[in-house]
């Protein structure tokens, strides 16, 4: 069976990236590893572990209705992740700033820092902050992946 790549866009296996992760066969080991799981998460429709991976300071009581709704009508296309800070197998802290594309049916682009702490040698997802959209220059490959010029894609 050819290995399946991870919807992290890491180019590797799925099964030697974010599924044990998951699967909770194994605990991501830095906030990136984390970040990278929860892209996959959302890729995967794993709503459990997105809610188990959100640190509880900022878990709401509809958090599983809307991202039931929200795994309906996205799809996540890509990840690409743009920095880190910290956020290390040693650290109990860290940021990761990333672009994520999704289609709803229109194309979008997540450009966020995310937070994550460490507690009981376990990351989470504490909150995001939200970027304005990176944009490419006019004669370059558009952000949405398409394979046009950013200026003849999204008509
Ligand atoms: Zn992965
Ligand atoms: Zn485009």
């Amino acid at each position: 069976m050819p290995s399946i790549l991870c919807p992290c866009g890491s180019n590797r296996s799925y099964t030697s990236c974010c599924q044990p992760y998951l699967t909770a066969a194994d605990i991501a080991p830095t906030a990136e590893a984390l970040m990278r799981s929860r892209y996959s998460a959302y890729c995967e429709g794993e709503v459990d572990y997105l809610i188990t991976t959100r640190h509880i300071s900022t878990r709401k009581f509809d958090d599983r209705i809307n991202l039931v709704r929200s795994l309906k009508t996205t799809v996540w296309e890509s990840l690409r992740i743009i920095n880190t800070q910290k956020g290390r197998k040693n650290d109990t802290a860290g940021s990761v700033e990333f672009i994520a594309i999704y289609k709803q049916p229109e194309w979008g682009q997540l450009h966020e820092r995310s937070k994550f702490i460490k507690e009981n040698k376990r990351w989470f997802y504490v909150d995001g902050e939200m970027l304005p959209p990176v944009l490419p220059k006019r004669n370059h490959p558009c952000w949405c992946g398409s394979g046009k010029k950013f200026k003849h894609c999204h008509g």
